[in-house]
C-alpha cells in the first residue's frame, strides 16, 4: 500500500528533513512550488525558515491564494516554527506587511523566546504522541499567544502553547524534524489519513 503524497512547502527551508522524516513513516514526500503540485498532494508541511520571507515568496510564487482556499477546502497542515506563524491569524511583532495563510484561531507571537534564549531544546510531553517525551529544538521560536475555543493545546512551555491543532490543522514552535524522532510526522500523517484525502 502506497502512503498518502504529502508536500512540503519548498521556497525556503529544511525541505529535505521533512522529506526524510515523512518517508520514515510511510508518507511519500513531494516538494511543492506551484499550484498545480498543491493541487495533487494529500497533505501538507509547511517548514520552518523565516516567515516573512516564506510570506513574500508565496506572494511571488502566486501560491497565498491558492493556500488560503486549500486550507479552508480542508487540506491537511501541519506548519513547525515559521510554518506556525503562517497558519496563524495574527502574529504579534511580524512585520507590517507580512502575510499569513491563517486556519488556526490563533494569534502567535514571532521570536517570542526572546534574544538571550535565541535558541534551546527541552523535552515536552504532547498529547497523542505516545512514549517518552519529544526533544524539542526551538530556534528563534514563536508561540502561541491567544488561541480560540476550537485550538487544541498540545503542549506547552512555561504556560505558553507551543504545538496546537485544530482539526486537519497541526503546528508546532518546534522543529520536529531536526531530531530524527519521527513521531510528530506520523501525527500529522494520521491525521491526513484519517481525514480521507487519502488517494
Ligand atoms: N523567527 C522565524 C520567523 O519569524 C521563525 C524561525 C524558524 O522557523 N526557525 O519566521
Amino acid at each position: 500500500m502506497s502512503g498518502p503524497r504529502i508536500g512540503i512547502l519548498a521556497l525556503q527551508g529544511d525541505v529535505r528533513e521533512h522529506a526524510r522524516a515523512l518517508s520514515d513513516v510511510g508518507a511519500r514526500p513531494v516538494e511543492v512550488r506551484r499550484t498545480a503540485e498543491l493541487a495533487a498532494v494529500d497533505g501538507l508541511v509547511l517548514p520552518g525558515g523565516e516567515s516573512t520571507t516564506i510570506g513574500r515568496l508565496l506572494r511571488v510564487f502566486e501560491l497565498l491564494e491558492p493556500l488560503r482556499a486549500a486550507v479552508v477546502a480542508g487540506l491537511p497542515v501541519f506548519g513547525s516554527c515559521a510554518g506556525m506563524i503562517l497558519l496563524a491569524r495574527d502574529v504579534v511583532d511580524g512585520r507590517p506587511d507580512q502575510p499569513l495563510i491563517g486556519g488556526l484561531d490563533m494569534v502567535v507571537r514571532r521570536n517570542a523566546f526572546g534574544r538571550q534564549v535565541d535558541s534551546f531544546e527541552v523535552d515536552l510531553d504532547v498529547d497523542g504522541v505516545e512514549g517518552p517525551p519529544v526533544h524539542a529544538v526551538f530556534i528563534r521560536a514563536p508561540w502561541v499567544e491567544k488561541a480560540g475555543d476550537a485550538v487544541e493545546v498540545l503542549a506547552r512551555v512555561a504556560e505558553a502553547p507551543v504545538a496546537v491543532r485544530q482539526g486537519p490543522l497541526l503546528a508546532t514552535a518546534f522543529h520536529p524534524e531536526l531530531t530524527g524522532d519521527s513521531r510528530m510526522h506520523r501525527l500529522f500523517v494520521d491525521i491526513v489519513r484519517s481525514s480521507g484525502s487519502g488517494r
